[in-house]
């Protein structure tokens, strides 16, 4: 089935453009080019424009020179580079990754502009923009904003967040630096090279014959709030073992008719969320649900009209989750009350 919305954080418009990574004078060329823009990132925010009553916010993307400038100016070290490239680095700052060209006229950038990420520390971020409230979280901005910067913001979020867990070589241990434009980092002490990792989580829509959905409450959140069954995949396991194997230890209940629906990936810290649809294998099992009292604290299901009649005592999905999205995907619409920003 094809699907005429992507998941809210599957959302992109951008040429990765992977084989200019590992071109040398990348970096340099991209300072020197009048078209690049800089993402900016700081305590895991972006800088985004002013929110303005009615207008939404965009990326603040910024010139390397004007970023240069604002950095000069205020008598911080500019730490694009040098400490970008620091071996052993146990936080991000100073760091800087290449993602890619813009493939449309939006906002600061033109179509084919290069457009990096760069993290700055507390004191760099302030001479940038002293406004914390135009720091916005990813899961706060992304219904605001663009495809293009919707896809970037992700992107840009997934990546730093790798760097910031791989300062050291899970061989030797030794330190390792960033190279190929923040794809990839090699050790220090024996050359080998680490890339990017992504951690697969199945999250699934359980239905049973009268087309009722299964939610259950996790214990980690407040209650009554209530969310698709979702777990990791484990190693050696297949997409669709894990569908059955995280229903039947939640919820105790058999499920038939696996089939993913789509994905989207999770940057919190390193997720990619693949979504699935699954039925109970009979009345009697979905009748017999039973949660497993550590991770899920209840089971219910709930049929369209009996959803909608419990909202918004009953919370759901917010939506930028790809919860939110099969949730409304089955209900057939909107689910207004989807309080913004609850996670998956
Ligand atoms: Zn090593």
């Amino acid at each position: 089935m094809r699907e005429s919305t992507p998941p809210p954080l599957a959302r992109a418009r951008l040429d990765r453009d992977g084989a200019a990574r590992s071109a040398p004078d990348r970096a340099a060329r991209f300072d020197a080019d009048p078209s690049a823009r800089v993402l900016l990132m700081h305590d895991g925010r972006a800088l985004l424009t002013e929110i303005v009553e009615g207008v939404p916010p965009v990326l603040d993307l910024r010139s390397p020179a004007e970023l240069a400038r604002l950095l000069d100016a205020a008598g911080t070290v500019d730490a694009a580079g040098a400490a970008g490239e620091e071996a052993g680095r146990t936080d991000v700052h100073g760091l800087r990754v290449y993602l890619g060209r813009a493939l449309d006229d939006e906002g600061a950038a033109t179509a084919g502009a290069p457009i990096e990420v760069r993290v700055l520390d507390d004191a760099d971020a302030d001479a940038v923009e002293p406004e914390a409230a135009r720091w916005v979280g990813l899961r706060q901005a992304a219904p605001m904003l663009s495809d293009r910067d919707s896809g970037l913001f992700t992107q840009a979020a997934a990546i730093v967040n790798w760097h910031g867990a791989s300062a050291f070589c899970p061989r030797c241990g030794a330190a390792t630096e960033p190279i190929e434009s923040g794809w990839s980092r090699r050790c220090t002490n024996d050359g080998g090279q680490v890339f990017p990792r992504t951690d697969p989580a199945v999250i699934v829509l359980v239905t049973d014959a009268d087309d009722r959905v299964l939610l259950g409450s996790n214990a980690m959140w407040q209650s009554n709030r209530f969310s698709l069954l979702a777990g990791f995949v484990e190693p050696g396991e297949s997409l669709e073992s894990a569908v059955v194997r995280e229903i039947g230890e939640e919820a105790g209940l058999e499920v038939v008719d696996v089939e993913y629906v789509a994905s989207q990936p999770w940057p919190f810290p390193a997720s990619l969320m693949l979504g699935f649809t699954a039925r109970a294998v009979s009345a009697e099992a979905a009748a017999a649900v039973t949660p497993d009292g550590e991770e899920i604290l209840e089971l219910r299901w709930f049929s369209r009209a009996e959803l909608a009649a419990a909202l918004p005592e009953v919370g759901v999905p917010g939506r930028t989750s790809i919860a939110g999205w099969l949730l409304e995907r089955w209900y057939g619409g909107p689910i207004e009350s989807s309080p913004q920003g609850w996670g998956a």
